[in-house]
C-alpha cells in the first residue's frame, strides 16, 4: 500500500501487525491475541506465476473497485454496500470466492476508517484512489489447507491452489487469515493468552514518546531512554535509497529487463527498511517492559499522541512533520500496549498538553530550544526527553503538574532499541561510548548497547541497489 506520502507500507504492517482482541466477550473467556506473522517464501517458477496471476487479479479487483467508488462519489451517488459489490463481482474475478470478499470487506473498511476520520475534521485524510497493478490477495482460514509443509492457498473452482513452503516453526494458534505478498506471506495467527502476570505494587511512571528517542521512561528515580535515531536514520535513508532507484527507473522503458530489475530494487530497500524498522520497533517496547518489570511499574502514563499527528500538523515545521509520520507512532504504540499488557501493566493516555514545557521545579512555561531544557525563572536545567516524562507521571498522578514534586533523574540510562549491526553501522571499529546523563550526573551505566546519544550514527543501510 502507498500511503499519502507516497511510501511503501504495507497495510497490514502499518495498521494491525500485532492487535488485541481487548474486550472479553464472555467472563469466562480469555484474552486472545491476534498477530500477524511475516514470512519470506521463496516458490518455485510455476508457483511464482500464479502467486503472481493472483496478485495481479487482486490489484485489478482493487483498482475496479477504486473506479466504482470515485464514479459515484463524483457523481453524490449512494455508494454501493458491500452485499452490492459481494454481489456484483461474484464469480467475475479469477480468484476464491471467498478472497474476493475479503478483499471487498477490506476495501469498504478502509473507506469507513477514511469516512469517520473526515467526519472527524481530517481533510486530509484521502479515500483510496491508486489503481493498483498488484495488491496482496487475501486467504481466509476456513479454504487455507495445510499438509505437511506446505500451506496451500485456494484460487477458486478450477485452478490449482499455490503451494507455499511453510517455515520450520510457526507459532501455535489458529490461522485465520493469510495475505500474499511480494515474496512475502503474511500469516495472522490467534491464539489464547495466559492471563497476565500481576506484579503486587501500584507504582506508577510516565512515558514521553518522541523521535530522538522514541521512548523516555521514568519512575521519578530512575529513567531510561531508548534511542530513536538509528531508526531516523534508516527511515531518511530509505527515502533517499528510494528516489535514487525513482531516478533511474524514470530513464527505462516499461517492461524492459532494466525497469523489472529496478521494480524489484524497490521492493529490496522498502521490505529490508521495514523489517527493520519492526525490529527496533519490538525490541525498543520490550526494554520500556523490562524497566517497568525491573522497577515495579504497574500504570504508565503515555502522552497521548493522537492529537499530535493531526492538528498540529501545521504548527511544525515540514522536517519534524517528516519525523513524526515516517516513525510510525501509531504502530510503536500498539507494540507497547500489547506486550504491556501482557504483563498487566496498564497503559494509561494523557494529554500531553504543556508536558514539554513546564517547568518541573518551578512551574514556569518555557520555550524549549535544543536537546537540553533550561528554565529561564529557576534556572534548572534537564534533559529535555527526561522533563516530559516526569511530567507526563505528574500529571498523570495528580492531575496537574505540580510543581516540585517530581525532577528528572540524574541518572538516565541511554539504549538503543537494538545493538547497532554492521549494515547500520558506519565503519565497523568505532568505539561504543558511554553515555553521561546531562544534569551533571556521570551515568548510564556499562550497560550492552549504551551509547552516547548525542552522537549521531547516521548513514543508511548499504542496499546495494544496482
Ligand atoms: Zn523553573
Amino acid at each position: 500500500m502507498i500511503s499519502h506520502r507516497g511510501e511503501f507500507v504495507h497495510p497490514l504492517c502499518n495498521a494491525l501487525t500485532v492487535r488485541l482482541s481487548g474486550t472479553m466477550p464472555k467472563p469466562w473467556a480469555r484474552m486472545q491475541e491476534t498477530t500477524v506473522f511475516i514470512y519470506r517464501i521463496v516458490l518455485s517458477q510455476t508457483e511464482w506465476q500464479k502467486a503472481s496471476e493472483a496478485r495481479h487479479a487482486a490489484g485489478d479487483l482493487w483498482t475496479r473497485l477504486v473506479k466504482i467508488h470515485r464514479f459515484c462519489r463524483r457523481r453524490h451517488w449512494h455508494w454501493p454496500t458491500e452485499t452490492q459489490l459481494k454481489a456484483h463481482f461474484k464469480r467475475r474475478i479469477p480468484l476464491h470466492s471467498q478472497t474476493v470478499q475479503a478483499l471487498i470487506e477490506k476495501f469498504c473498511a478502509t473507506i469507513d476508517g477514511v469516512r469517520t476520520k473526515r467526519q472527524n475534521g481530517d481533510k486530509h485524510a484521502r479515500y483510496p484512489w491508486r489503481f493498483r497493478r498488484y495488491f496482496n490477495p487475501i486467504f481466509k482460514g476456513q479454504a487455507l489447507k495445510i499438509q505437511g509443509a506446505h500451506l496451500f492457498l485456494p484460487l477458486g473452482r478450477g485452478r490449482d491452489p499455490i503451494r507455499v513452503r511453510l517455515p520450520e516453526a510457526i507459532p501455535t494458534g489458529r490461522m485465520v487469515l493469510a495475505e500474499l505478498g511480494y515474496g512475502e506471506i503474511y500469516l495472522t495467527i490467534t491464539r489464547e493468552m495466559p492471563d497476565p502476570i500481576t506484579i503486587p505494587s501500584d507504582k506508577a511512571g510516565g512515558l514521553d514518546i518522541g523521535v530522538i528517542h522514541l521512548g523516555m521512561i521514568s519512575d521519578g528515580k530512575e529513567a531510561l531512554a531508548v534511542s530513536g535515531r538509528g531508526l531516523r536514520s534508516v527511515k531518511q535513508g530509505r527515502a533517499k535509497a528510494l528516489a535514487e532507484l525513482q531516478k533511474k527507473r524514470r530513464r527505462t522503458k516499461p517492461g524492459s529487463r532494466r525497469r523489472k530489475r529496478l521494480n524489484r530494487a524497490q521492493h529490496r530497500v522498502s521490505q529490508k527498511v521495514e523489517r527493520v524498522t519492526r525490529n527496533a520497533l519490538h525490541h525498543a517496547a520490550n526494554q520500556i517492559v523490562a524497566f517497568c518489570l525491573a522497577y515495579g511499574i504497574t500504570l504508565l502514563y503515555v502522552g497521548d499522541l493522537g492529537t499530535l499527528n493531526h492538528k498540529k500538523r501545521h504548527r511544525r515545521s515540514r522536517r519534524t512533520n517528516q519525523d513524526v509520520g515516517a516513525l510510525e507512532f501509531g504502530r510503536w504504540e500498539t507494540y507497547l500496549a500489547y506486550k504491556l499488557k501482557r504483563y498487566g501493566i496498564r497503559l494509561v493516555k494523557i494529554s500531553e498538553a504543556y508536558t514539554s514545557q513546564t517547568c518541573p521545579h518551578c512551574g514556569h512555561l518555557n520555550k524549549v530550544a535544543g536537546r537540553t531544557y533550561r528554565c529561564r525563572a529557576c534556572h534548572y536545567q534537564a534533559h529535555r526527553d527526561g522533563v516530559g516524562a516526569v511530567n507526563i507521571l505528574n500529571k498523570g498522578m495528580h492531575g496537574a503538574i505540580r510543581p516540585g514534586e517530581l525532577l528528572v533523574p540524574p541518572r538516565i540510562t541511554y539504549r538503543r532499541p537494538v545493538p547497532l549491526k554492521r549494515t547500520l553501522r558506519r565503519s565497523p571499529a568505532e568505539p561504543r561510548e558511554i553515555a553521561g546523563g546531562i544534569n551533571g550526573g556521570k551515568s548510564g551505566g556499562s550497560l550492552p548497547g549504551s551509547h552516547d546519544p548525542r552522537r549521531n550514527h547516521g548513514g543508511f543501510p548499504r542496499i546495494s541497489a544496482l
